[in-house]
């Protein structure tokens, strides 16, 4: 206990120490956001257009898209453009970069943020469904991240990967998600370090989120799990807020900082407590 109290008050004060968001310092930034129809990504969005920046934003429904940009430009964003695109094509991820920067002359972030539905339960051995995840919810990423790397270089831009408790610890009923978020943190993980023994000017900041009460997200775990849910706006704001400090990870809500620590130290206690909190009948 006195090393965990130690511990915790040694990383707040860190913390604390370290430089502080300025809103105002997103004014004008040319930002591509994707998945940002519905849900956090809709959130970050927003939030990118009352600070004022230049922002792309990509999902496969045009309608909604049209729906999210205009109401970017009511809040205030310097540019608002939509380009519809579906990651489960493989030439998708590297249009929507570019169309993102000839139509921002350039880009200072990549947020990474879309994810294709997939069906939450006990899994049925569906092998093709894990490939086609893994196409949208990480191959392009990658091709993503490879493809702005160049134009972020030039402006000491950031990539911003929206990653999941899902990404550093096993739970039941999702799978194919939660390979693909493992896949993220270990691919964009490693960038981390090639990136800063390359002195590169480009940051990676993965985010774990933990439950954010988006429609689909509420849809899901309906009926498997009773846990509280926290506000899509916030883990949006905390998400930018990271990318911008160039903090490596960015933890939202508390507890998913504290049951990654912890997640080794009990690991029979620890897959007890998993397995009862979910409800579930054979
Ligand atoms: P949503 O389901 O609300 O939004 C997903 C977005 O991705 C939508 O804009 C959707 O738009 C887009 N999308 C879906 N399929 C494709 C595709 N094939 N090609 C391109 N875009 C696609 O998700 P959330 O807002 O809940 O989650 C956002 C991020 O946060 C994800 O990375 C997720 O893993 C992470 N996260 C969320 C948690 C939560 O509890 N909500 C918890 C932990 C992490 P369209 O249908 O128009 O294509």
């Amino acid at each position: 206990i006195f090393l965990f109290g130690s511990l915790s008050a040694a990383l707040i004060a860190l913390q604390w120490s370290g430089p502080t968001f300025s809103e105002e310092s997103l004014k004008g930034m040319r930002v591509l956001v994707t998945g940002a129809s519905t849900g956090i990504g809709e959130q970050v969005a927003y939030h990118y257009a009352l600070m004022g920046a230049q922002i792309v934003i990509t999902a496969r429904r045009e309608h909604v898209l049209k729906e999210v940009v205009k109401k970017c430009l009511d809040l205030g964003a310097q540019k608002a453009l939509y380009i519809a695109a579906d990651m489960a094509e493989i030439s998708d991820a590297a249009r929507v970069v570019e169309f993102a920067e000839k139509q921002l002359n350039g880009l200072d972030y990549l947020v990474l943020n879309h994810i294709g539905p997939s069906p939450y339960g006990m899994w049925d051995g569906d092998v093709d469904h894990v490939q086609w995840l893994m196409q949208v919810n990480f191959h392009s990423y990658v091709k993503m991240a490879v493809k702005a790397l160049p134009a972020l270089e030039k402006t000491n831009g950031s990539i911003i990967v929206v990653s999941s408790l899902l990404g550093k610890m096993c739970l039941p009923f999702a799978l194919p998600y939660t390979a693909t978020k493992f896949a993220l943190n270990g691919f964009f993980g490693s960038l981390q370090h090639e990136l800063a023994m390359k002195h590169s000017n480009v940051t990676v900041t993965i985010c774990t989120l933990g439950l954010i009460d988006t429609e689909s997200a509420m849809e899901k775990i309906k009926g498997y799990i009773d846990i509280p849910a926290y506000p899509a706006h916030e883990a949006a704001y905390q998400i930018i807020k990271a990318g911008a400090l160039r903090q490596s990870e960015a933890f939202y809500p508390w507890y998913t900082y504290y049951s990654t620590f912890i997640r080794d130290w009990f690991p029979y206690y620890r897959d007890q407590v998993i397995r009862n909190s979910y409800n579930y009948q054979l």
